[in-house]
């Protein structure tokens, strides 16, 4: 591992100032379980390391009865929340079924959200690809049986993070700040394809920082994350679905139905939304919405199971929300 500095940042304003205007040099440093594995493939060598650990890891219900999540809560601590877990289950589901007890003990919110791709290519250090300022996405004609199946490149990487999916499904809006001041950004636009980002998968500038998830007031919504997995710990997803149904007595209002695991970003499927809007809820309707959210799918040469995987996750995923209990009173 190359040699680096490390800095304790206090709080917020100590933080943006050690981590300076050098960002790819100066990195955010959290749970440390997805940097440090980059560091020591030499895939991220940064100069220093500001700890931001210390900065806010609470988990606050706000005055509109929203959620403001803090980045540096631990995932564990958001799985065994009981608001995150009585007002937005999705969340919840999602969060238990990251990595390991060990990994969520350690792994934050913000880590989790920002942690970069998984795609063996990119993670050795002997492939240049097209993350790292290479001219090619080697999974197109290599080992893609992970990769995406949504999205048409030109990098075909997946989304790492579970959390990132129910995030969008619940509207959530991420906080982040930097040297001119504070934004607040939606979920579902803080992830950008590589044509947006080349060497990144967020709207993040490199001198900002992201500091809480807030979650909206939940409503009369039902939501539920369903993943898929090979193995049931160590590893990720082949697929999840979010959905959050905004419920107007026993007929869904509107819905929000994200997929993971299938594209570089969380994937939202429009077209399953749109089958779902106006109907009661029924196996028929989550069958209808999880044939119409793979709709335009586009597998590789070694992953065209994930089409079946991932309309399976969304017809569970739905199913799931309608057998929730209506705690939104
Ligand atoms: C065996 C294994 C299984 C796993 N399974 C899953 C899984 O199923 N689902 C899943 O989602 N993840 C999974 N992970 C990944 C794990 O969840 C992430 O490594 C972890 O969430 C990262 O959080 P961290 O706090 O350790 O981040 P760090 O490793 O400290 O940082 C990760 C990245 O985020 C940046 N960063 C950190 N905090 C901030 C911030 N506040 N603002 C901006 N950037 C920031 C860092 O600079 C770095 O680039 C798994 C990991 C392992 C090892």
């Amino acid at each position: 591992m190359k040699p680096f500095a490390y800095v304790n940042a206090a709080d917020e304003r100590e933080a943006i100032a050690a981590l300076g205007p050098r960002r790819g040099r100066f990195l955010p440093f959290a749970g440390g379980t997805d940097l440090l594995a980059l560091m020591k493939n030499y895939v991220a060598t940064p100069e220093r390391l500001v700890n931001v650990k210390n900065l806010d890891g609470t988990v606050v219900r706000a005055a509109d009865g929203g959620l403001k999540i803090g980045a540096a809560v631990r995932i564990d601590d958001l799985t065994n929340h009981p608001d995150v877990k009585r007002l937005y289950p999705a969340l919840a589901q999602a969060a238990e079924g990251v990595g390991t007890p060990q990994i969520r003990n350690t792994a934050t919110v913000g880590g989790n959200l920002n942690q970069r791709p998984r795609c063996w290519y990119f993670r050795n250090e002997e492939f240049n690809c097209l993350k790292k300022g290479g001219s090619r996405c080697f999974a197109e004609d290599g080992e893609n049986q992970f990769h995406a199946i949504f999205g048409n490149g030109p990098c075909r990487m997946v989304h790492p993070s579970s959390l990132a999916v129910p995030a969008i499904a619940l509207r959530a809006t991420f906080r982040v700040i930097g040297p001119a001041g504070e934004r607040e950004i939606a979920a579902g636009e803080y992830f950008v394809m590589s044509d947006r980002n080349p060497f990144g998968e967020t709207v993040l500038q490199p001198t900002e920082l992201m500091t809480h998830m807030i979650l909206p007031p939940p409503g009369a919504v039902k939501s539920a994350t369903y993943e898929v997995r090979f193995q049931q710990s160590h590893g990720w997803p082949i697929a999840t679905a979010s959905v959050a149904l905004h419920m107007n007595g026993t007929v869904i209002r509107s819905a929000r139905v994200v997929m993971g695991s299938v594209a570089p970003i969380p994937w939202r499927a429009p077209a399953a939304e749109r089958v779902l809007a106006g109907q009661a809820i029924s196996e028929q309707a989550a069958m209808e919405a999880a044939d119409a959210a793979v709709q335009g799918a586009k597998p590789m040469s070694q992953n065209g199971y994930k089409v079946q995987v991932a309309r399976t996750a969304v017809k569970r995923a739905v199913m799931q929300a309608a057998s929730m209990k209506a705690d939104w009173a």
